[in-house]
């Protein structure tokens, strides 16, 4: 857990937020500005900065896992899934997440 970063805090329940879905290692939650209709964030508990520091080859597949278990608890089957690595590729907040894009509401 990093002290100065709010994914860790929302991901650890410091900052009350609504999870859209959980599993042991992850936290689904929506987007604070969302850039489609449905706009989540898939965030390990766990502090990676960006993909390039994850060596966790079983989180890496549960990441992708918690994909598709909330995707298909929403019923949506059509998404985009993003990862921005690193300042020049855009990456805002340096705390690994996937974001789910997608033109159905939640
Ligand atoms: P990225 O550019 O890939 O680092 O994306 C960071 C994303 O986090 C942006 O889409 C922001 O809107 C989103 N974001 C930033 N702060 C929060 C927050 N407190 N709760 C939910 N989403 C956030």
């Amino acid at each position: 857990m990093n002290e100065d970063c709010i994914f860790c805090k929302i991901a650890n329940g410091i900052i009350p937020t609504k999870f859209v879905y959980e599993s042991a290692n992850t936290v689904v939650f929506n987007d604070i500005n969302p850039k489609a209709p449905m706009h989540m964030l898939v965030v390990p508990k766990k502090h990676y900065a960006t993909l390039n520091d994850l060596d966790d080859k079983e989180l890496m597949s549960e990441l992708l896992q918690s994909v598709k278990e909330v995707t298909k608890k929403l019923n949506i089957s059509d998404y985009k899934t993003l990862i921005n690595t690193g300042k020049g590729a855009g990456q805002e907040v340096f705390h690994l997440h996937i974001h789910i894009l997608a033109d159905k509401k939640s």
